[in-house]
């Protein structure tokens, strides 16, 4: 499993460029740390590395952090960030309490993370090894920088697997980009933050005439994918199901306190992959789960049907890969899917603007991860 092969260094380096008894306390307080190897997956015709850096919330040391630069094995540059796309990637934690509720299950963050998308094109060796250096500065302008040490890439590969559904026109929302809200959904369970949905999609369906629903956008009957067989993508195991969560009403999420650690996912079927991949299928119908846990299943095989319960306001199939058997307290993995054609692509806001595809062209069925908003045919 890539976690293994992650060298997470606890000593840091501290490369003083300023006067040392300004920073030197402080920064040594800054731990950062590479919270996950990233996996190389494809996408778009690159290579794509999708990670985060993790570091102890510099504020109270009345510090901030101003740059990060990404250096490959070599120690030559291959990303700068500073300024208003450096805030951009970074999500700092906020002043809430941390409950004896929360700690269980919250989107409390506990320390500021820092959201890398590298991206790299045929002709762009992708580096081996990456470090990373933090720059930060006090209310003077003072400037001094943090060298995390090198962390080794993840030697696998992202899972290539068949579709989750099959038809023409799913739209993959949310999908592979570094600002969607799978991607900076950092959940804390049990006192630690997890990425289960790092790579996460939600699948919803046009009709023939690119719309979501006809009639009641209230009803899910109105949304003619509602119900939709979900498949297995693997000859795999179910390691965990969980039933009995009702349907909302589209366009309402449940109240937040309704939802338990358990159920924010809705119904959901998980599956052992094997190779420590596990893939996860949530806000199924109640009561549609045809499988049972310890259950052998094969390709193609039907899991359950799609819903709209659990943290859901439309009927949608949210899936993703992770790397143990719980639907939040794990690590999203990277997968690509095979029997896909990619069709176009869907307007940013599709719930309010309905059909409406900014490209029509059909792209090469390749063995590639999902852009987000890639509108698909699958088979
Ligand atoms: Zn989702």
């Amino acid at each position: 499993m890539s976690r293994l092969r992650v060298s997470i260094l606890c000593v840091v380096t501290i490369l003083m460029t300023m006067p040392f008894q300004l920073f030197a306390a402080s920064l040594t307080d800054i731990q950062p740390i590479v919270r996950q190897a990233p996996v190389p997956f494809p996408l778009s015709g690159k290579t794509v590395l999708a990670y985060e850096v993790a570091f102890n919330d510099p504020r109270p040391l009345g510090l901030e952090l101003v740059a990060c630069t990404v250096t490959n094995q070599d120690g030559k540059t291959v990303a700068s960030y500073d300024g208003s796309t450096l805030n951009e990637m970074v999500k700092l934690p906020d002043d809430r309490k941390v409950t004896e509720r929360a700690k269980q299950f919250s989107g409390i963050l506990l320390r500021p993370v820092i959201f890398l998308w590298l991206s790299f094109s045929s002709d762009e060796p992708v580096p081996t090894a990456l470090g990373h250096q933090l720059v930060f500065a006090d209310k003077d302008g003072t400037q001094a920088t943090i060298s995390v040490p090198n962390i080794e890439l993840s030697a696998s590969a992202p899972a290539a697997l068949p579709s989750p559904l099959t038809g023409p026109n799913w739209v993959a929302t949310a999908a592979f980009a570094n600002d969607t809200y799978h991607r900076r959904s950092l959940i804390l369970i049990d006192g630690k933050n997890y990425l289960a949905q790092r790579f996460a999609v939600d699948f919803v369906q046009y009709d023939n005439k690119g719309r979501l629903f006809t009639g009641n956008r209230s009803k899910n009957e109105s949304y003619p994918y509602y119900g939709a067989p979900v498949l297995s993508v693997a000859k795999a195991t179910v390691c965990h199901i969980y039933d009995g969560v009702p349907d909302n009403t589209p366009g309402e999420f449940p109240p937040h306190d309704a939802l338990t650690r358990d159920s924010v996912p809705g119904n959901h079927v998980i599956l052992d992959l094997g190779e420590g991949r596990y893939a996860l299928y949530g806000h199924l119908i109640p009561g549609s789960i045809t499988v049972k846990t310890g259950q052998a299943v094969d390709v193609g095989d039907v899991l359950a049907r799609l819903g709209n319960s659990g943290n859901s306001d439309a009927p949608h199939l949210h899936f993703h890969l992770c790397d143990a058997c719980d639907a939040l307290a794990c690590e999203g993995l990277p997968f690509a899917l095979n029997r896909y054609t990619a069709v176009g692509t869907a307007v940013p806001d599709i719930y309010e603007q309905g059909f409406g595809m900014t490209s029509h062209t059909p792209m090469p069925a390749v063995l590639t991860a999902m852009p987000n908003l890639t509108v698909m045919d699958m088979k």
